[in-house]
């Protein structure tokens, strides 16, 4: 019994420690003092051949990301991570469907990651196109459809002002929401304190990146 509390205690200090390293390395990246993983200064130490030799034997990374394919928005870069740190999955909408899932699924099950930060992002086309419900092919249809529920959240709340990025953090929101509804691998895991899920919001004005508390 002692085992397990202890267990538990030591997973949910890793999982605090990962979103605290999270918040730390976005905050370097801001201010300029960033290990140089992505700096133009030479050879960076991630894509050394030594860190390539570390990961070809395999990958261990210690948190996942659902972020925006938006150009702008790099999840490395946002948190200075390297080869084999951070698992990324982008889609445009930051929305997530079964193949979705499925990734978050093994990346949690199988290599164990502990954390899921799902990120909207300032300005984004997708969710703006799904406020401005506007008429789109089929396939990004399905994708705006994904971030309907968002939209109406907020119509339904009366939102009028700043409507577009309000949305972006409900979108994040829901998306959080849903991946626990509809994984129960992934709930599963949640419940037992193995696995963490947070939503975040990233500024392209100035790279800093705001946890929901
Ligand atoms: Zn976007």
């Amino acid at each position: 019994m002692k085992k397990y509390v202890l267990k538990n205690c030591w997973l949910v200090l890793v999982l605090v420690v990962s979103l605290n390293s999270f918040v730390l390395a976005n905050e370097k990246e801001v201010s300029g003092h960033s290990s140089g993983h992505h700096s133009e200064e030479g050879v960076s130490p991630d894509t050394a051949l030594s860190k390539l030799e570390e990961v070809y034997t395999g990958q261990k990374p210690y948190a996942i990301i659902l972020s925006c394919s938006d150009s702008r928005v790099v999840p490395e870069y946002i948190f200075d991570a390297g080869l084999g740190e951070i698992f990324i999955i982008r889609t445009a909408g930051n929305v997530i469907d079964p193949i979705v899932l499925g990734s978050i699924e093994y990346a949690a099950a199988h290599l164990g990651a502990k954390l899921l930060i799902v990120m909207g992002h300032e300005k984004c086309g997708a969710v703006t196109a799904a406020v401005n419900h506007t008429n789109e092919s089929i396939n990004i249809t399905a994708m705006l459809n994904a971030i309907k529920p968002a939209v109406e959240a907020m119509e339904k709340a009366g939102e009028k002002d700043n409507m577009v990025e309000k949305t972006i953090v409900e979108n994040a929101n829901v998306m959080v929401k849903r991946v626990t509804e509809e994984s129960s691998i992934i709930a599963g895991l949640v419940k037992e304190g193995k696995f963490k899920i947070v939503s975040a919001k990233y500024f392209l004005k100035d790279g800093h990146v705001e946890f929901k508390k």
